[in-house]
């Protein structure tokens, strides 16, 4: 791993564009939030097309009930005919009765309800005095209109924030929905380090949800939950900024913040670290073989483009010409910058046509960006990988190191092939 730069990207110029985007809505967190809440139920209020939208993204993946549901906005309560209001309140009822076994509900506004101005906080207002305390019923919006994907869950997380209990006692705080596997590991390597006690935003059950005050401080897994991070600095907890723990020197600098935090012994930290990074640094060398000396172009997608192109430029040997992403927020990239060498074009926002042009000008190896732009980039000759496999792939910590190398190896890999049986 080459040592840390003298100066990084972080006071380097910004390119800010406020053109068309090309994402996906935030209804698509429901996707990996369902799995993660095991006694939460997302019924978005939408119309039919975010009913697909949530079928056709999670469909293949529900092997249990589900838990989520769309309550679609007939034409008559789009017309303003009918009482949307006493409507979900019937609807919420039906779900209640049929279902005990959910303790939160949240309201998920979408494009529908936001034209028609549904008031969803007042219904969950409405509906958690009914239901109380057997459920909870919160709102969030996952509406598409100049959002990215991965907003739905920032805007999941920060509604949960106000109705955290309040509690002063030194606590760490893990926010950001991981895989339960992942999470696991991460509370096995802290408890190892001797950092406690731990609690996870979102828990995986309601009674589980954590405590929050003045005296907790809380470390970011995602690094696309600026509403969050401001909801938890309302109610006095303190964030540790840190690189996001991707890649062995992501996770290593992520850890190694905590680990000051909670003034953890130098030897401590090494005994407990020294074997997952060693394996973490060979996975990476498999992928690397491949990645080595290619260019990588990101486009604005899933708000992991910065600390992801941290890890495939120093630990993989990539080169970025362009780093796009939807917002870029300081605070929580900040330490990732830091470790990006001065080079590659940093961009916010998105303005898709004028990038099509940047991206055609440098021709990248690889380029990172949504499903509607990656097969016409595919039949351009360009490879692509898609930004939303990132998030619905386990990619944090030490052992998934390789398996996120090679999510960015497998399609270089293929059009190498391609080159070849063309040649012969
Ligand atoms: S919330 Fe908006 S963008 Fe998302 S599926 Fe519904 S209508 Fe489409």
């Amino acid at each position: 791993m080459p040592p840390p730069p003298a100066t990084g990207c972080r006071s380097a110029p910004v390119l800010k564009e406020r053109g068309q985007h090309e994402v996906f809505c935030g209804l698509t967190g429901i996707v990996w939030l369902h799995r993660k809440m095991q006694d939460a139920f997302f019924l978005v209020v939408g119309s039919r097309t975010c009913a697909h939208l949530l079928q056709s993204a999670a469909g293949v993946m529900i092997f249990a009930e589900p838990r989520f549901g769309t309550a679609i906005l007939e034409e008559q309560d789009l017309a303003g005919l009918a009482d949307a209001q006493e409507e979900l309140d019937r609807e919420v009822a039906r779900l209640l009765a049929r279902r005990p076994d959910i303790r939160q509900l949240f309201l998920v506004g979408s494009c529908p309800s936001e034209v028609i101005k549904l008031d969803l906080a007042k219904a969950a207002q409405r509906l958690s005095a009914r239901h109380a305390p057997h459920v909870r019923v919160l709102n969030y919006s996952g509406s598409g209109i100049e959002t990215t994907f991965t907003q739905g869950e920032d805007a999941c997380l920060a509604a949960m924030v106000p109705q955290l209990p309040e509690k002063s006692a030194r606590e760490l705080l893990l926010v950001g929905a991981l895989p339960d596997v992942v999470e696991d590991q991460a509370l096995r390597l802290l408890s190892d380090l001797g950092i406690g006690p731990v609690r996870c935003l979102p828990a995986r059950r309601a009674e589980d949800m954590p405590l929050v005050g003045p005296d907790t401080v809380f470390a970011l897994t995602q690094p696309f939950l600026g509403d969050t991070h401001a909801a938890l600095e309302r109610r006095g907890a303190r964030h540790i900024p840190a690189p996001f723990p991707f890649g062995e020197e992501g996770t290593t600098e992520w850890l190694a913040a905590l680990a000051r935090e909670f003034d953890v012994p130098a030897g401590r930290f090494e005994q407990v670290t020294a074997a997952p990074r060693a394996r973490a640094r060979r996975a990476v060398a498999a992928a690397a073989e491949t990645l080595a000396g290619r260019s990588v172009f990101f486009f604005p997608d899933s708000q992991l483009e910065i600390p992801l192109a941290r890890f495939l430029t120093r630990e993989c040997g990539m080169e970025a010409i362009e780093i796009g992403t939807p917002y870029l927020h300081k605070a929580l990239m900040g330490p990732d910058l830091d470790l990006i060498a001065p080079g590659p074009n940093l961009s916010e926002g998105q303005d898709v046509d004028r990038q099509l042009d940047r991206l055609r000008a440098a021709r990248p190896d690889l380029t990172v960006c949504g499903l509607g732009l990656a097969n016409p980039l595919e039949a351009e000759g360009l490879a692509t990988k898609w930004a939303i496999e990132l998030v619905f792939t386990p990619v944090h910590l030490y052992e998934q190191v390789g398996d996120l190398a090679q999510l960015f190896a497998r399609p270089l890999r293929r059009r190498d092939l391609l080159k070849l049986e063309a040649a012969e």
